[in-house]
């Protein structure tokens, strides 16, 4: 029998590469630690920079109190904090931190400096400590204004276990960059800054009146979120709440943008999220998410934030109020804007009832059929004929967007539905197909590509030759094989084999030039829809080709079958309904 094993304290160093784990898991939870004090110092201006998405080097520096240099070194050690002193100070703590855990974890899985300055008259100067191994160095003069800077180098350099699971440096950004919008959509009142590698990404300054809030709305969530969102401004008693909040028919296929504050904290929240679902029930696609950005208000004594240690729980005292008056908000918000229940809503522009893509998440019911026949009588023999023949003697269902009669000028297709006469822009409506379905490949198990008989040279400047080469990774994933043939040009080997009957070359140079902005590009998703909308035009039928009925019938089902398919990538619709009572008024019928 072994001898029982031997008790022993653990040592410091190891005690906070323990709590590490909790604390700092990539990343994005040092930035969170860090801009959190930064917050609680009383910070008016944050800036964030980023090396190799953190993993090389995080810097966040802040204009807050500072610490004093006698403090710097008690700022590293565990459980030291200047939030709290009691259990009684627990209860009312308003302060983001509190536990005094996060200096001293992150310092003992990386390359820690602090290098703070306070204001003061006789502090010409920062001080600046830096821990290594546990041991925190004697405070040295520093180069710094008033605030604090907390420089971390080589994150896990210690703890290679944990430094393996990091991800690509694009994908640990973008996880900083999550956590960064959700501080500059909670707090307007900042001036902000990420940088990453060098490059700025995001620069705010504080946002004070609702055009500035919009400004930086619309370079964190996009333009197009900003466009399709309503101004939420509701009061009920002691409640509030404000912000943004798009209309159904802008969705996500995840839950990615959806910021919700409660008394300015970012919040998930079942009540929250259960009173936000109800209200687009009836209006969202099964499986898509809505988007917003609110702020509810309330008494702080009516809900309790420290449930929860990263503080992104909370109690609302009275949770069913709280749900109803949101629920109700959200409802009537969502009506206003037109997306509630009856998406067919008169379209002011051609002075006409007209149901503008959107009605494509409706179920439309069954056909009259005298109506029908009335009405292909009304667009012609050749008319009457196609749409005849494809209802006769079948009770069965109209499509969304009918049967195909014609074709407009090699531009629209002429189809007819329970409602009346659906216009569709052939090329919009394909691109949009396309566009989706390379999203949905590329989610799934990837883009399908071609092999082209031949490759094909393809002649571009030498600076995008240089780029292709090294992003030729990128380029695979979105089903172009690359290779670089000479200094000005590449050959094309394989393309996605939905863009196979395109121009791949144009499409080539295209995607390059898309991917070269993307690293400018503020938002990565919206850079690589971008680059989808990009393509899908390139693989689309051009306007001028001249369909068949089977195949104008072919791509209204797959326009039915596309989610979204109302609207084009560019925004435009795909789509229009001209009902019958639209065209009665037209010809002055039954007046
Ligand atoms: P906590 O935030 O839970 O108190 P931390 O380990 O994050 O614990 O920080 C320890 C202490 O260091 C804080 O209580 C605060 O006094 C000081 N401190 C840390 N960062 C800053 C900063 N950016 N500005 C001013 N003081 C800071
Ligand atoms: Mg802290």
């Amino acid at each position: 029998m072994s001898a029982a094993p031997r008790i022993t304290i653990l040592p410091d160093h190891l005690v906070n590469q323990i709590a590490a784990g909790e604390v700092v898991d990539r990343p994005s939870s040092v930035v969170k630690e860090l801009v959190e004090n930064s917050l609680d110092a009383g910070a008016t201006v944050i800036r964030i920079k980023l090396e190799q998405g953190g993993k090389r080097a995080i810097r966040v520096e802040d204009d807050g109190s500072g610490i004093e240099p006698g403090q710097l070194a008690a700022a590293l050690q565990r459980h030291a904090t200047s939030k709290i002193s009691s259990l009684a100070d627990l209860e009312n703590v308003s302060s983001m931190g509190f536990r005094g855990e996060a200096l001293p974890s992150i310092a003992s899985v990386s390359r820690l400096a602090l290098v703070s300055r306070v204001q003061h008259p006789e502090s010409p100067h920062g001080w600046q400590v830096k821990v290594r191994r546990g041991e925190v160095s004697a405070p040295e003069p520093a180069a710094i204004e008033q605030g604090t800077r907390a420089e971390v180098l080589d994150l896990f350099y210690n703890v290679p276990a944990r430094r393996k699971f990091l991800r690509a440096d694009r994908t640990e950004l973008q996880h900083a960059e999550r956590f960064f919008k959700q501080l500059a959509l909670g707090r307007f009142d900042l001036a902000l800054e990420l940088e990453s590698d060098g490059r700025t990404r995001y620069q705010f300054p504080p946002a004070t009146d609702r055009a500035q809030r919009e400004r930086r709305i619309g370079k964190l969530c996009g333009h197009e979120f900003l466009q399709h969102s309503v101004w939420v401004d509701e009061q009920r008693g002691d409640l509030t709440l404000h912000g943004w909040v798009a209309e159904a028919r802008y969705n996500r296929a995840r839950a990615d943008m959806q910021y919700f504050y409660v008394n300015g904290r970012p919040v998930r929240d079942r009540v929250v999220a259960h009173a936000v679902r109800k209200a687009f029930a009836d209006v969202l696609f099964h499986g898509r998410h809505p988007a917003f950005v609110l702020f509810l208000g309330l008494p702080a004594a009516a809900v309790d934030v420290n449930v929860h240690p990263q503080k992104l729980e909370v109690r609302f005292r009275e949770s069913r109020m709280v749900h109803d008056f949101l629920f109700s908000s959200l409802s009537r918000a969502l009506s206003d804007a037109g997306a509630g229940a009856g998406a067919l809503r008169p379209g002011s522009e051609l002075g006409m009832g007209m149901a503008v893509g959107a009605g494509i998440q409706l179920g439309i019911t069954l056909p009259v059929r005298e109506q029908i026949r009335a009405y292909a009588a009304v667009l012609g023999s050749d008319a009457r004929q196609s749409g005849h023949e494809a209802m006769a003697g079948e009770e069965a269902d109209i499509p969304l967007l009918g049967f195909a009669l014609a074709q407009l000028h090699g531009v629209y297709i002429l189809s007819q539905n329970a409602h009346g006469l659906v216009l569709t822009d052939m090329h919009a409506a394909h691109e949009r197909i396309t566009y989706e379905r390379l999203k949905s490949l590329q989610a799934g198990d990837g883009i399908k590509t071609q092999r082209l008989l031949v490759p094909l040279v393809v002649v571009v400047s030498e600076s995008e030759a240089d780029f292709a080469e090294a992003a030729s990774e990128e380029l695979l994933v979105l089903g172009l094989v690359v290779d670089r043939s000479g200094p000005e040009s590449l050959v094309l080997r394989e393309l996605p084999a939905l863009l196979a009957h395109g121009d791949p070359s144009a499409l080539l140079k295209d995607v390059i030039s898309n991917l070269q902005n993307d690293g400018q590009s503020s938002r990565v998703e919206e850079a690589s829809n971008d680059i989808f909308s990009t393509m899908a035009c390139h693989g689309s039928v051009r306007a001028n080709r001249r369909l068949n009925g089977d195949e104008m019938n072919a791509l209204l089902r797959d326009m039915e079958a596309t989610e979204r398919s109302g609207q084009c990538n560019h925004g435009r619709p795909t789509w229009i309904q001209l009902d019958m009572q639209t065209l009665d008024r037209l010809f002055l019928r039954g007046r």
